[in-house]
């Protein structure tokens, strides 16, 4: 019986080790020096590195990378595991090899780049010596990438990118920024000539190409290939996104549950009140039916492809996004005032929820894609009647019995008056 929910426990000790690890070295970071794991100041770096240290030597840098790829190839059902405990902690992902906007550059890069591309670029980048930021997203659309139109021209021995893109995540901050053109994905250094990143937005920014001269070799995959490339990206970023939202309902989950047994309001703990129970059953059910859904894909992946899994994939994006909604906003909500100010993690991840039906593709085109290729497995009915029409199912059935309905009138009777449900128990 292969159905099993259970993990080996020579990988649940690992993440035994990690649940201990975040908590005690992990956490501690990000509340005394917010941002210290992605900093290059010397001193941040100093506290941050032999945290990173001690997760290469435990070997589990890197995760995300399938051994094919370069990475320990532990697979997506064992990332997910690894990523319900990383996206608890903000920096935890960093910490871990495993933060995007790098995964998907690295996983675009390890399945498409040359090898002297991936000694230039991957190695560092696995190594945290590079930092990586993606543009995609244009000022004029990003759900419809046939809106997009900065583009590279050739020009003897160079490329030559003109275009303006928009919500560049980290892009200021990043080495190199993986830019998708109409006609191809390339890989730019942020410090080219004619690369402008404007002020606004500060996170995730607006970038104007203005002719970008790159060497030849700074096009990854092949010409043409920036949408096939782009979907190779996003398809695991999305999963891990997912991956790390169950961390986070799961966070919201325990904060609620302590809190409701916690107080008291009109002569019971609030945990007594039902509305509070349903939202605690409520939220229960929807963050165990997320987790399986996500594990399921993730499983998914690793028997077929990420290509395979698109549906389940594009089902994960949107519903982490409406889970991430429900349970964060019922426990900002039972948390009364509290839950509004800062002094917890409930309000910048119900402030966040909102993000996750956007980034990465907005809800409406996920549903799109699954209700499209759900809708590819099913054929209309032939006649007027769906297939599932009961007095004509039931016509269909009586041939089978024919014989015997013919036999026996007192039994042909019969089922005419239960067919009509006239019997009751008789
Ligand atoms: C936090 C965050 C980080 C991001 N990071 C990056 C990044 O690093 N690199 C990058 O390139 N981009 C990034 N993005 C941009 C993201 O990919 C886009 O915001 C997204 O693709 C939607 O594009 P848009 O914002 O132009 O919205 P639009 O495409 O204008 O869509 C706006 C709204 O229109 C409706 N809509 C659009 N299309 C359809 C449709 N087909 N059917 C029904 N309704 C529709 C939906 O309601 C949608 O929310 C990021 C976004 C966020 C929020």
């Amino acid at each position: 019986m292969a159905w099993d929910f259970s993990t080996e426990p020579e990988f649940q000790r690992q993440l035994d080790w990690v649940e201990e690890f975040c908590r005690t070295e992990v956490e501690p970071l990000d509340l005394v020096f917010p941002g210290a794991a992605y900093s290059r100041n010397p001193k941040a770096k100093a506290l941050a590195d032999p945290l990173k240290q001690q997760v290469k030597d435990r070997g589990l840098w890197a995760l995300f990378l399938d051994g094919e790829l370069g990475g320990p190839g532990f697979g997506q059902l064992k990332l997910a595991l690894l990523n319900e405990i990383l996206g608890r902690y903000r920096s935890a992902p960093v910490v871990f090899g495993t933060a995007a906007p790098d995964t998907g550059n690295m996983e675009m890069l390890a399945a498409y780049g040359t090898d002297e591309q991936k000694s230039r670029w991957l190695h560092p980048l696995i190594n945290q010596e590079l930092f990586s930021a993606y543009s995609m997203t244009e000022p004029q659309g990003g759900s419809d990438p046939s809106l997009f139109k900065t583009r590279a021209a050739r020009d003897g021995d160079e490329w030559v990118i003109n275009g303006e893109k928009w919500f560049t995540s980290a892009g200021a901050h990043a080495d190199i920024i993986f830019v998708m053109c109409v006609n191809g994905m390339f890989v730019v250094p942020r410090d080219s000539p004619g690369v402008e990143i404007a002020e606004q937005p500060a996170l995730h920014n607006h970038i104007r190409y203005d002719n970008v001269r790159l060497p030849l070799d700074h096009l990854l995959g092949p010409e043409d290939g920036a949408k096939v490339l782009a979907q190779r990206r996003l398809g695991g970023g999305r999963i891990h996104h997912a991956m790390r939202t169950v961390a986070q309902v799961k966070l919201a989950f325990d904060i609620m549950c302590e809190r409701v047994l916690s107080r008291e309001s009109h002569g019971k703990v609030i945990a007594e009140h039902q509305m509070v129970q349903e939202a605690i059953a409520d939220s229960y059910a929807e963050i165990n039916m997320l987790r399986l859904l996500v594990l399921w894909t993730a499983w998914t992946i690793d028997n077929s492809s990420t290509k395979e899994a698109r549906t389940q994939i594009a089902a994960c994006k949107y519903t982490c996004a409406k889970v991430l909604r429900e349970v964060s906003y019922r426990a900002l909500h039972i948390m009364g005032s509290l839950g509004t100010t800062d002094l917890t993690p409930l309000q910048a991840m119900w402030a966040a929820a909102p993000t996750m039906a956007i980034a990465d593709g907005v809800d409406e085109v996920h549903k799109v894609t699954v209700a499209r290729n759900v809708l590819r497995g099913y054929e209309p009915h032939p006649g007027l009647w769906p297939t599932e029409y009961i007095p004509a199912k039931r016509e269909e059935a009586r041939k089978k019995y024919a014989g015997l309905i013919a036999a026996d009138p007192d039994l042909a009777a019969w089922a005419d008056a239960a067919a009509r449900g006239r019997l009751g128990r008789r």
